[in-house]
């Protein structure tokens, strides 16, 4: 198995004919490895830009591009994907989180009114995998790549970040970091189907209706965080920060407290998320003239 890297750069474009602004790719820029992630060959193409000529001020202190050079060394971008997916062959491609991946389709939807990546076939997310090899994946809270190379202790420049092949080539040396002692295999996916981007395009979502069939109610009881017996709602279930609270009340020890419980759709599964929290004090004054136990 080989791997290519790739990283874009884009500039923010208005297009008059779709009314609304694109993420124009100006520049593609790659490693590719071999199995063993040693680098056997490199990408590096401009793109002439077609929807805005005029850099925004932003990418060109960022990737230190102009106007002039992309006219000069510029290609089109049905070009420079064609040369792209020669050089990508049967590789699996790799792009530091997803959102090249959505440049990408914006960009193909541009030009061929499709958004599918054609060259796609087989694709691992290297932010993803890496997150994963450091024990700290959070979907809310993904680590820039400067960050996480600052984090592992790769050296890099600041002057050579924000240029398309240094990014990529950047991206393996964090993966490098974790390919000798954590499997890169589990995280490579069939990219060519529909439920590539099915999963790619879904949003995660709180189910915040109790009555939805996907809640599971056997979820919602709480044991003693003291001694571990069964417990009694004492409270109705009321929605909060995206969750269900309730207060629950242990018969065997006196224990009181509150629970909250939150179910996130994801696009297979349904996640819960269970917490244990002391009641607040102003809550415990009102409880005095409500703690009536009450039934589901
Ligand atoms: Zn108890």
């Amino acid at each position: 198995m080989s791997y290519v890297i790739l990283d874009l750069e884009w500039n923010s474009a208005y297009s008059h004919s779709n009314h609304c602004f694109i993420n124009e790719i100006i520049e593609f820029g790659a490693v590719k490895t071999d199995d063993d992630f040693r680098i056997t060959d490199t990408f590096d193409a401009l793109i002439k830009p077609k929807i805005s000529k005029k850099l925004t001020g932003r990418v060109k202190k960022l990737t230190k591009l102009t106007n002039e050079k992309l006219r000069e060394d510029g290609d089109t971008f049905l070009n420079v994907t064609r040369e792209f997916t020669e050089f990508l062959g049967d590789s699996v491609m790799m792009t530091w989180g997803t959102t090249d991946l959505f440049t990408l389709m914006e960009n193909y939807r541009y030009y061929k009114h499709d958004r599918h990546i054609p060259f796609l076939s087989r694709y691992c997310d290297a932010q993803e995998y890496c997150e994963k090899a450091m024990g700290r994946y959070d979907e809310g809270n993904q680590i820039g790549l400067g960050a996480c190379a600052e984090l592992l202790g790769v050296t890099f420049s600041e002057e050579e970040q924000h240029r398309a092949d240094s990014d990529a080539a950047l991206s393996l040396k964090c993966i490098l970091k974790f390919t000798d002692s954590f499997s890169i295999y589990p995280f490579v996916r069939q990219a060519d189907c529909q439920e590539f981007y099915d999963r790619l395009l879904f949003k995660n979502y709180f189910i915040t209706d109790l009555h939805s069939p996907v809640v599971d109610r056997s979820q919602m009881k709480f044991r003693c965080d003291k001694c571990g017996d069964t417990t009694r709602r004492v409270k109705r279930w009321r929605l909060h920060n995206k969750g269900f609270v309730s207060d629950f009340y242990c018969k065997s020890c006196g224990r009181k407290f509150s629970g909250k419980v939150s179910f996130k759709q994801k696009y297979d599964e349904v996640k819960v998320n269970k917490r244990i929290f002391e009641i607040s004090e102003k809550e415990k004054s009102d409880k005095k003239t409500d703690a009536q136990p009450q039934n589901q």
